[in-house]
């Protein structure tokens, strides 16, 4: 089960593994993201239904539409692991963390949660070296059941499938249009995809909800099945099924 959190953010449940990818933060509200509601932070933070019994909380990397270390000291519960890259700018801040934390080393590493695997894959974030910030692209599951998140990775960074494939996969939704994303696409020939890292209807003020699923549509003959991540007002929106 999949639930749309906020921006990029996903809570994603599989059996009795619960893994909160990318839901952290207060930022990026008026630049065409959308931070979670106070509500739902709230919630995330203090592992409230459907946060409650949460596996680990995942970041692909700290940037303030993905995840805040400040936000991310607020956990309440400080026995769930933290799982991030190494990432230079907030060394500080993320060893004053209470919870423990696994580093995303190197430019592959696993890490074993509740069952699933979670493979982080290093790649560039999309708009170059002006960002400059640790980045990883996720796979989740084993074959058969494998979810890619790509955050805000390049899609044509040549790390990315890696010869994997992907039974679900989330990427941006500019990618779509993309010939790089496209590819991507093709080499991981997911049966579902989602498109995501697009703001809550109130926040769409460059109307790109819209503008995506004329996309879709007009992509329509290579796509495969293809969704709008949606989300609703400060509301959780249940978007997709993985069990
Ligand atoms: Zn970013
Ligand atoms: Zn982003």
């Amino acid at each position: 089960m999949f639930y749309a959190v906020a921006n990029a953010g996903v809570l994603i449940v599989c059996g009795r593994t619960k893994l909160l990818v990318d839901a952290l933060f207060t930022g990026g509200r008026g630049a065409g993201f959308s931070p979670p509601s106070d509500a739902v932070l709230e919630c995330m933070l203090a592992g409230e239904a459907p946060f409650d019994g949460l596996s680990a909380y995942v970041f692909t990397h700290l940037h303030p539409d993905h995840g805040e270390p400040c936000a991310i000291a607020r956990i309440r519960d400080k026995s769930v692991p933290v799982l991030l890259p190494r990432t230079a700018r907030f060394a500080r801040e993320v060893e004053a963390l209470e919870n423990p934390v696994v580093y995303f080393d190197g430019a592959e590493s696993c890490v074993d949660v509740g069952g699933l695997r979670v493979t982080a894959v290093e790649t560039e974030h999309a708009g170059g070296e002006a960002f400059g910030i640790e980045h990883r692209s996720l796979f989740l599951g084993a074959p058969g059941r494998r979810v890619f998140l790509a955050g805000d990775a390049r899609s044509d960074d040549a790390r990315l499938p890696g010869g994997r494939t992907a039974d679900i996969a989330f990427l941006a939704f500019p990618e779509v249009a993309r010939a790089g994303g496209r590819a991507l696409i093709e080499a991981l020939s997911p049966k579902k995809l989602f498109l995501y890292h697009l703001p809550f209807p109130e926040d769409d003020r460059y109307r790109m909800n819209a503008m995506t699923r004329r996309r879709i549509e007009e992509n329509a003959d290579w796509l495969p099945e293809t969704e709008v991540f949606r989300k609703a007002s400060g509301h959780l929106v249940i978007s997709g099924n993985y069990e």
